[in-house]
């Protein structure tokens, strides 16, 4: 899949989660036919923590694979599970015509932030699932960037050098995690790039369409909130129709100074619904730049 991130013109992928009941499904599956003509260069679906949707990721990547034009790509964690357990989830994917998989540790179920205990015959790092994934077959693996650093790492140089680590392990490209000003992923790219790694670094995009995005994807991201960016938009909170289009504005103007500096792709977290997406993709011309 990596050969789709290697072109001359600016790209985009999304992210989806499974389903996790008929209405979901319908809403899934509405998103997806309506991004399928606008040609993502994948798009990928979570896995939940603790393996709780392992069934419903492996069918939505399955069905993508068999139903649709689209590729699919199908994240992977580690959490709660043991080494067999993992070589029998991506087995699945291999199975299932998946051959693009996101590597990424996971969280501790319940706490995003409290204290990571692996399986007692698991793995306790991302780079330790590249290095699986890898000796399973011919997979196209990406792995989890954080622009300022993994909430939980000890200071952002040692998160750097364990970024590094993991690509080095044999990752073909790294998503970050969302954020909201440019600086810290254009320094990001800067740094892998004078380490040497040269793998693709796609920005993931949170479409501020509610106050809950604005003020949600931080807390948890561990990415700055800006402030001049909140007294532009906190002043529509009360109106969600005005919110909706000054937070797409500034979605756009951020992924505007993205492919400004040469980034030449977006990843969007979709919350499975297509709207968002669709604007973004026809505002920036990314479905024109592909035909
Ligand atoms: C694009 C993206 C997609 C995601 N998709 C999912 C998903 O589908 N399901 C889900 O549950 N979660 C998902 N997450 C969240 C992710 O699982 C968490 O952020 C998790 O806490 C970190 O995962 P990681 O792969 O970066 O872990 P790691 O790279 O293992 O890093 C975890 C922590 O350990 C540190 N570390 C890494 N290697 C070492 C080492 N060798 N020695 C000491 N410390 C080390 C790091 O600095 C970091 O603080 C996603 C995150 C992103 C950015």
């Amino acid at each position: 899949m990596v050969d789709r991130l290697d072109v001359d013109h600016p790209l985009f992928s999304v992210e989806f989660f499974p389903p996790k009941d008929a209405a979901g499904e319908a809403q899934l599956w509405g998103a997806i036919r309506r991004l399928e003509p606008l040609d993502p260069a994948f798009v990928s679906v979570t896995y939940g923590a603790g393996g709780t949707s392992r069934d419903r990721t492996i069918r939505t990547t399955e069905r993508i694979a068999s139903d649709t034009t689209l590729v699919p790509m199908a994240h992977l964690t580690a959490v709660a599970h043991s080494r067999a357990e993992l070589r029998h989830v991506i087995g699945s994917y291999a199975a299932a015509g998946v051959r693009n998989v996101l590597a990424v540790r996971g969280d501790p179920p319940g706490d995003p932030l409290g204290d990571w205990t692996p399986h007692p015959d698991g793995l306790t790092y991302a780079d330790e699932l590249v290095t699986m994934v890898r000796s399973l077959g011919d997979f196209c693996v990406g792995v989890a960037a954080f622009p300022y650093g993994h909430p939980r790492s000890v200071d952002a140089d040692t998160d750097f050098e364990h970024l590094v680590a993991k690509i080095r392990a044999g990752a073909d490209f790294a998503i970050t995690q969302l954020f909201l000003e440019p600086g810290g992923f254009l320094r990001l790219r800067d740094r892998l790039d004078a380490a040497g790694c040269h793998v693709p670094l796609l920005p993931g995009i949170m479409p501020l369409t509610t106050v809950r995005t604005l003020h949600r994807g931080p807390e948890l991201s561990g990415a700055p909130l800006p402030e001049d960016l909140v007294a532009r938009l906190d002043r529509f909170a009360d109106d969600p129709v005005a919110f909706r289009a000054a937070g797409m504005d500034a979605t756009a103007e951020l992924c505007e100074k993205l492919l400004a500096e040469g980034v030449r792709g977006l990843h969007f977290y979709t919350l499975n619904r297509s709207p968002a997406t669709v604007e973004l993709v026809g505002r920036l011309g990314l479905a024109a730049a592909r035909s």
